[in-house]
C-alpha cells in the first residue's frame, strides 16, 4: 500500500503525469471544424490588445496543451518548415510555451499572494524583483518566439496530424501573429504589400478590381448579374481570375462544366479575396470585412452552393464564413468533377498515356479529409498510370505556400516547393495532378528550378479532365 499511494502521488511530479494530460487533451480536443480558425471579436472596446501577447491570453485548453505535449517529437518530424531548414520546430515551440508558462506563472502567483498584504508595509526592490520584472516584461510573440519561427510556419497541420495527443499548433501560431499585426503592427514587409493590395484591389496582386472578370469573357461564363438566378456559383478566387497560369485553369473547368450542362455563373467584379491568406498571417481585420462583404453579395444573389477550384477558398467559404452567417453548401472542384463523372454526366474518353502522381493540398486533405475524389478523376482518364508520392494522403507534404507564406520570401533554408517536387521526380512522374492553384504554382516553380521541364509538368486536375473529354 505504502508503494502504491506512494506512487500516485508521485504521478504529478513526473514524466508519468502524461498519462492523465495526454489523455484529458484528446477528450478535450477541438471537434468543430478542423480548418476553421477562432473569430476574433474586434469590436471588444474593452480589449487592450488583440490577439496572444502574453502566455496568459491563450485559452486554458492551449495552455493544457504544452502540459500534455509527451516530447516525442513526431510534429517536429514532419514538419516542411523545420525539415527545410527555417527556425521552427512545432515540438519546440510547444516546450518554449511550457517553459514560459511555469516561469511567468509561477511569477504571476507569487506577485498576487505578495500583492494582498502588500497593501501594507512599503518593500524594498532586491535583484530578485528585477530578474521577476525581466520575466514578465519579455514579450512572447517576438520574444520567448521568435518572430522568424512565426512567420516560418505554413499552417499545414502535418505537426496536428502526426500528434499523438492532439496538440493544436496551428491556432497558437496564428493568434501570436494575430498580436504581432493587430497590436504590434510588425509584420514582415510583403505581407504588408498583400494586405494592401487585398485592401485596394480585393486580390493580393493588386491588380485593379474592375478586371476580375475578363478571363471569363472568351468561355461565354455569365455574371450573377446578367444570369440574375443560378444553380451553381462558381468562385474562381484571386488565382483563378488573376494568375495567368491558373486563369487557364479556370477556364479548363468552365469547359467540364460546360460539357456536363451545369448550370452556374460567376460573381465577377462583385467577388473579392476570401481573405484566407490574410486570416492565416494574422489580419483578422482585413479578413473579415472581406469575408463579410462576400457574404453580403452573395446573400443578394440568394446563393445556395458554391464550388471553387482552390482549397483555400473552399476552406473558408465551408468552415469559416459560417462564423459571420455565410452559411452555403460548398464543394470543392475535386468533388464536383468526381461526382459528374460517377452519375455519368462527364465522359472522360481521351487516353493520357503518362505516369501521374497526385500532390494532395493540405488545405483539401488533411483540413477537410478530401482524399479521394481527386484521385477517382485520375483513375476515369484511360490510361493513367497512377503512382503515389512518399508522402500521400494524410501525411502529404505541403507546397509551402499555404498559411499566407505564398506572398512571403523564403530566404532561409531549402525551399519546400523544391523538396515536393524532388519528391515527385523519384516517382519517376510524367505529370504532377494538383487540385490548388498555389500548388500549382509552386510545383510548377519547383520543377523549372530543378530543370526537369522536358520531364514533368504539372496540371491541375480540371485542365486534365478537361484534355480528356
Ligand atoms: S503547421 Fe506545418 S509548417 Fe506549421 S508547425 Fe505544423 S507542420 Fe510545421
Ligand atoms: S507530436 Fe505532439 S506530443 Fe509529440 S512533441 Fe509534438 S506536440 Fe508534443
Amino acid at each position: 500500500m505504502f508503494i502504491a499511494f506512494g506512487f500516485i502521488a508521485y504521478l504529478p511530479w513526473s514524466k508519468l503525469f502524461h498519462i492523465f494530460t495526454s489523455s484529458a487533451n484528446q477528450f478535450f480536443r477541438n471537434f468543430g471544424p478542423r480548418g476553421a480558425l477562432t473569430k476574433l471579436d474586434l469590436e471588444d472596446e474593452n480589449a487592450e490588445s488583440f490577439g496572444v501577447g502574453k502566455i496568459e491570453e491563450f485559452t486554458w485548453k492551449q495552455l493544457f496543451d504544452t502540459d500534455a505535449c509527451t516530447r516525442c517529437g513526431r510534429c517536429q518530424d514532419n514538419c516542411p518548415a523545420y525539415l527545410s531548414g527555417k527556425p521552427l520546430s512545432p515540438k519546440q515551440m510547444t516546450q518554449d510555451l511550457k517553459a514560459n508558462l511555469d516561469e511567468r506563472g509561477s511569477v504571476l502567483i507569487k506577485q498576487k499572494s505578495r500583492k494582498t498584504p502588500a497593501e501594507g508595509p512599503a518593500r524594498q526592490e532586491t535583484a530578485a524583483d528585477e530578474a521577476t520584472a525581466a520575466i514578465l516584461d519579455k514579450s512572447l510573440a517576438g520574444g520567448v518566439i521568435e518572430e522568424e519561427t512565426l512567420w516560418a510556419c505554413t499552417t499545414c497541420k502535418a505537426c496536428e496530424e502526426q500528434c499523438p495527443v492532439f496538440v493544436e499548433h496551428v491556432q497558437k501560431t496564428v493568434d501570436m501573429r494575430r498580436y504581432m499585426v493587430l497590436t504590434e503592427s510588425q509584420f514582415p514587409a510583403e505581407a504588408q504589400l498583400a494586405f494592401k493590395n487585398m485592401e485596394n484591389n480585393g486580390n493580393p496582386w493588386g491588380v485593379g478590381m474592375a478586371t476580375r472578370a475578363d478571363w471569363a469573357k472568351d468561355p461565354g461564363v455569365k455574371t450573377m448579374a446578367e444570369a440574375g438566378q443560378a444553380e451553381v456559383l462558381y468562385w474562381p478566387g484571386c488565382s483563378g481570375a488573376f494568375d495567368d497560369r491558373n486563369k487557364k485553369v479556370a477556364t479548363a473547368f468552365v469547359k467540364v462544366m460546360q460539357a456536363a450542362g451545369v448550370d452556374f455563373a460567376i460573381l465577377g467584379a462583385e467577388e473579392t479575396c476570401c481573405g484566407d491568406s490574410a486570416r492565416r498571417l494574422g489580419n483578422e481585420y482585413l479578413y473579415q470585412t472581406l469575408a463579410r462583404q462576400n457574404i453580403e453579395t452573395m446573400k443578394s444573389y440568394h446563393v445556395k452552393k458554391i464550388v471553387t477550384q482552390c482549397p483555400h477558398c473552399f476552406n473558408t467559404l465551408k468552415n469559416e464564413y459560417p462564423q459571420f452567417g455565410g452559411d452555403f453548401e460548398v464543394i470543392h472542384h475535386s468533388e464536383f468533377i468526381a461526382d459528374l463523372i460517377a452519375k455519368g454526366k462527364l465522359n472522360l474518353t481521351k487516353p493520357l498515356d503518362k505516369k501521374v502522381t497526385y500532390h494532395d493540398s493540405c488545405y483539401l486533405g488533411r483540413y477537410n479529409e478530401v482524399y479521394d475524389a481527386p484521385r477517382e478523376i485520375l483513375k476515369a482518364i484511360p490510361q493513367v498510370d497512377l503512382v503515389e508520392m512518399k508522402h500521400n494522403g494524410s501525411k502529404s507534404f505541403c507546397c509551402g505556400a499555404g498559411g499566407g507564406r505564398m506572398w512571403l520570401e523564403e530566404n532561409i533554408g531549402q525551399r519546400i516547393n523544391v523538396m515536393r517536387t524532388e519528391e515527385a521526380l523519384d516517382v519517376k512522374a510524367e505529370v504532377v495532378g494538383t487540385a490548388c492553384p498555389f500548388c500549382l504554382t509552386m510545383i510548377g516553380d519547383g520543377i523549372n528550378a530543378r530543370e526537369a521541364g522536358e520531364a514533368m509538368a504539372a496540371y491541375d486536375l480540371a485542365e486534365l479532365a478537361a484534355a480528356a473529354l
